[in-house]
């Protein structure tokens, strides 16, 4: 396995399964750690590499090539001892970038204090995320930081069978929009030009409250 670009991923749950096969769809060599033996069989030939073994000893993690690494996912959550060790082992060997799960504010503090570079809190996230799209007509959503969010959302009737240039909806409505979908088509981005079709999907990108309030337009 080239390590230089590989990815190690320890914890094969429902999260750590899900980034494991996306990065290997997107031409990422992973290997793959988890304790259950059944979790381990049911993706071997899934993934790059699959082991079983206890990612809380150092020993059985070396004569993984573990330390070789550049990136490690810790995606163990309930485990909070596991996930614990885990950690602080891929921060001790030098690991450039080690990426773990937290499943509450506590959990993702000591992470950060043991030195984890990126710490990420799914469900909580996704809890926010599908609060936005509950509440809205929005097809999809992502928040940036800063206040800053892209929507996927069906056009106001507002600006239906105009240019986007002729209905101004930067200035009106503090949105820009970036790409469009015809019924059947796939996303091509928008230009001033575009004339914008009632079946149309659009992205629209903008200040979070903006772009709710442009996809809550009928
Ligand atoms: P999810 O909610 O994503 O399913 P879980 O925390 O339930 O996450 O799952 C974590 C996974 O990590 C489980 O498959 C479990 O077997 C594995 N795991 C927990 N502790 C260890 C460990 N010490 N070594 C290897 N794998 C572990």
């Amino acid at each position: 396995m080239a390590h230089g670009n590989a990815v190690v991923v320890i914890g094969l749950g429902r999260f750590g399964r899900a980034l494991a096969l996306e990065l290997v769809g997107e031409d990422t060599e992973v290997l793959g750690i988890d304790r259950d033996a059944e979790l381990v069989q049911s993706l071997s030939g899934s993934l790059t590499h699959v082991v079983r073994a206890d990612s809380t000893k150092e020993e059985i993690l070396r004569q993984l090539a573990v330390h070789e690494f550049d990136r490690a996912v810790v995606a163990i959550g309930t485990d909070l001892e596991a996930s614990i060790l885990t950690a602080s082992l891929l921060v001790s060997f030098g690991i450039q970038d080690v990426w773990a799960k937290a499943v509450s504010e506590a959990h993702g503090r000591i992470l950060t204090q043991l030195g984890v570079h990126h710490v990420v809190y799914p469900e909580h996230d996704m809890g926010q995320r599908v609060a936005h799209l509950v509440r809205g007509r929005m097809l999809d959503y992502i928040e940036f930081e800063d206040d800053f969010a892209m929507v996927k959302t069906t056009p106001p009737t507002d600006i239906i069978g105009e240019r986007l240039a002729d209905s101004a909806v930067r200035s009106r409505y503090g949105v820009t929009v970036v790409a469009i979908k015809r019924p059947g088509e796939g996303f091509t981005y928008a230009t001033p030009e575009t004339v914008v079709g009632s079946e149309d999907t659009l992205i629209v990108a903008g200040r979070t409250q903006k772009t709710e309030r442009f996809s809550d337009l009928r």
